[in-house]
């Protein structure tokens, strides 16, 4: 029997009965009343192709049976029930080949095997397609020889078999030649899988190349949703590459096509990838505002997974911010999501990184619970890299606590197991920490880790790493007695930092020229909006302010340290055109229309994410000062009602959980343009430039029977409400803030969760 035939077998079609008012009808009818039913009534559909089936087995009329067999395999494909949708492609397969149908054999074959790769049956995926392969390379037709070897590739990766997935997916692209809309969705999506599987391997260049060959053939189909979607991978891919210019390019670009989708999912993904691109280039407050906007859409669909990921963003930023504090509470965040929701090796990474946290801070008892925990499910998961790291992580942690004798055996585990997966960075890293930590105890090994450190450290081109083991090595040799080879380290240290010196500042300079770009972006993005011309935005456009800093970093490619005097003469340039850079940069900050680069991080309430008190004042007096008569501008003052007893009965921490929420919900409802601020502990204030007065009553119930319906930590709360217009004639910010809080104290005076209007009379 072949695999086909015994799988076949294994399940059964499941039957079950429609009225009897169809029963005059024929085989065929049934089946073409059924395929009628398909986008409307899904059951009866179902129902009419069973018994459209049974009839086409009565009446031996087998080739209707199997395009019955067909349809319901795909509709029990789209209600994900695969193994239903496996059964009857089996089946249907069977009747093909019997009836010697050899390209519908192939295609229901081909079916079949997708059903069981969803079922995660690789392997009976992998029999399946070894017998299609052959006859659909004797049948001839090149596009099935095509798909049959994507999925014998995706059974191979699914298995984590990536090089053999690889050369599969290869072979394939070969055979999918033709211009045609399915071929080349085909296409797409192997040049997709060939991306990923080469991501897998780590093999970053043939990752972009491939995600960019996806993007030129989404490009070609008009397909914006797989484009945007492709759009982000790529700009991932050129960040690992190191090139941010290009990666901010593709992911900006991916943001725009995202804002005309309904796909809030791949706009979150798309705003992540940005975010750390930002951060990459060390724009902190950029990358801020990016990743919060994807933790908001995430909090909006419920995502507890995106939300984990987001917060650790958040708390990498803060971390490079040594603001430990607000970093170790987005940390916090991901840990209290529930564990079953959240992507294990997310959690572990808040908390590894809670660990660092403290390790840096000399809390080296909490930092070791941390590390286990985290070493704990980098064991589960098996990732051996992560395990490396953290074994590492612990080593110094004992170290800290001068507990040598663990800190020794879990640098030993590090190494040992970075060795296991030949990871030569954490080998580097693991050997060079052994090896200073030996020195005094056992000064011949150390040394001899020690170089094998350089050693490793020179073979992946890490010069940071050999400084450092340079150093151990300089301190193990004095140990020893042998000053001749410690100034010899010596002299190997020296020059190496000089070498690193160099090489600091020009890729200081890649990440100035990227900072540069985005600024730039920015602002061609904003007239280009206006244009409605997002699609001329390419690359080519580099501006002349960064083909001069190109040309600075050429220049500092030429061996400056060939002719001391040149070498003068060319960093005088380089800082001269520096300078230009400097200023171009300056006027381009300067021509920016609504130039309110705000410092995002001091403009934020730490607790949520709003606008802070002082902020709101000054964009308020800048609103002001360009206020004209006819301009509409109203003000909310929002404050939850009875918070006391919030605190109270569920303690303070669950209380700033609950404002946090308010806030979330605020900056979900409002507008871009309005402003959300934290006003004091449970007040906020909403700020409306252009809305009427009968929109911001509008816009304060509605936000006001969200609260009221909402469930902030399973804790239900109201909040009442006062409302202002600049129709009132109110000369400042704070007299219109206090009209708007007058107005509120009426709210909280006349019963609480309501919202009032400020009039004359309420002047006190
Ligand atoms: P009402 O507004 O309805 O009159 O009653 P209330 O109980 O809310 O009274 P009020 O607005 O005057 O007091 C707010 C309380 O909120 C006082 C303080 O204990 C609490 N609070 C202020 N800031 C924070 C904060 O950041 N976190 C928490 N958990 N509580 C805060
Ligand atoms: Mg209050
Ligand atoms: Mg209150």
């Amino acid at each position: 029997m072949s695999p086909i035939e015994v799988l076949s077998q294994e399940s059964d079609q499941k039957i079950s009965n429609v009225g009897s008012e169809y029963d005059q009808l024929s085989d065929v009818e049934l089946i073409e009343l059924a395929e009628s039913f398909e986008n409307t009534n899904l059951n009866l559909s179902q129902q009419l192709a069973i018994k459209g089936l049974n009839k086409s087995e009565e009446n031996n009329n087998s080739i209707l049976s199997a395009k019955a067999l067909r349809f319901l395999g795909n509709l029990a494909d789209n209600a994900k029930d695969f193994e239903l949708a496996a059964s009857y492609f089996s089946k249907g397969a069977l009747i093909y080949r019997e009836k010697d149908h050899q390209e519908n054999y192939i295609k229901m074959s081909l079916y079949y095997t997708k059903a069981l790769l969803k079922q995660k049956l690789y392997k009976n995926a992998t029999e399946i397609v070894n017998e299609i392969l052959p006859i659909a390379i004797d049948f001839g037709d090149k596009t099935l020889i095509g798909r049959s070897l994507i999925l014998k590739g995706d059974g191979l990766y699914k298995s984590k078999r990536y090089e053999e997935a690889i050369s599969e997916y290869l072979e394939a692209t070969t055979y999918l030649t033709g211009h045609g809309v399915v071929i080349q969705k085909f296409l797409g999506n192997t040049y997709k899988q060939l991306a990923q599987s080469y991501k897998r391997v780590k093999n970053r260049e043939n990752t972009a190349l491939y995600y960019k060959k996806t993007l030129d053939v989404y490009t070609a189909l008009r397909d914006e949703k797989l484009m945007a979607r492709t759009l982000n991978t790529l700009a991932e891919a050129e960040r690992y590459l190191g090139n941010y210019v290009i990666a901010l390019d593709y992911s900006i670009r991916g943001i725009e096509l995202h804002k005309l989708l309904e796909d809030p999912e791949g706009r979150a993904k798309a705003l992540t990838g940005a975010g750390i691109i930002y951060r990459y280039i060390g724009r902190y407050e950029k990358s801020l505002k990016h990743i919060h906007e994807a933790y908001l859409y995430y909090k909006k669909m419920n995502d507890s997974s995106g939300i984990a990921k987001t917060s650790n963003q958040m708390g990498l930023i803060y971390t490079r911010l040594k603001q430990f504090d607000q970093a170790r509470s987005f940390y916090q965040l991901t840990i209290d999501l529930p564990t079953t929701e959240v992507d294990a090796n997310t959690l572990a990474t808040a908390l590894r990184e809670l660990a660092v946290i403290d390790l840096y801070n000399g809390d080296f008892t909490t930092a070791l619970i941390m590390a286990e925990k985290a070493l704990d499910t980098y064991q589960l998961e098996n990732d051996k890299d992560k395990q490396a790291l953290i074994l590492r992580i612990i080593g110094n942690i004992f170290r800290g606590l001068e507990d040598k004798t663990n800190a020794i055996d879990f640098y030993r585990q590090s190494l040992a197991t970075a060795s296991e997966v030949g990871n030569r960075l954490y080998e580097a890293k693991a050997k060079t920490s052994l090896g200073g930590l030996l020195i005094g105890e056992n000064t011949g090994e150390a040394i001899e880790l020690l170089i094998e450190a350089v050693e490793t450290s020179e073979e992946i081109n890490n010069k940071i790493q050999m400084l450092h083991a340079y150093g151990f090595l300089i301190k193990a040799e004095k140990v020893n007695g042998n000053i001749i080879a410690a100034l010899d380290y010596a002299e190997k240290k020296i020059s190496l930092s000089r070498l690193v010196q160099e090489q600091t500042e020009n890729s200081e300079l890649v990440l100035q020229k990227a900072s540069l770009y985005s600024h730039k972006m920015e602002i061609e993005l904003e007239s280009l909006r206006e244009k409605a011309k997002l699609d001329a935005l390419e690359l080519e456009k580099k501006s002349n302010q960064i083909e001069i800093a190109g040309q600075a970093q050429k220049i500092s490619d030429l061996e400056l340290v060939k002719n001391k005097y040149a070498s003068i003469a060319l960093v005088a340039l380089l800082i001269i055109c520096l300078l230009v850079v400097l200023a171009i940069y300056r006027r381009f900050n300067d021509s920016k229309k609504r130039n309110i680069e705000l410092d995002y991080l001091a403009a934020r309430d730490p607790l949520t994410n709003c606008y802070n008190r002082r902020v709101l004042f000054e964009l308020m007096s800048r609103d002001f000062a360009s206020l004209e008569p006819f301009n509409e501008y109203c003000v909310i003052m929002i404050d939850i009602d009875h918070f006391k007893k919030v605190n109270d009965t569920y303690g303070h921490s669950k209380g700033d959980e609950v404002i946090r929420g308010v806030g979330d919900l605020l900056q979900n409802t409002v507008r871009q343009n309005d402003i959300v601020a934290r006003y004091g502990g449970e007040e906020f204030c909403v700020v409306l430039p252009s809305a009427s007065l009968n929109q911001a009553m509008r816009i304060s119930e509605t936000i006001r029977s969200k609260i009221e319906s909402s469930m902030f930590e399973n804790i239900s709360i109201t909040s009442s409400f006062g409302v202002s217009s600049i129709k009132f004639k109110a000369k400042s910010p704070s007299e219109i803030i206090n009209q708007a809080d007058d107005a509120l104290y009426k709210s909280k005076a006349s019963g609480r969760n309501r919202v009032t209007l400020w009039d004359e009379s309420l002047c006190k």
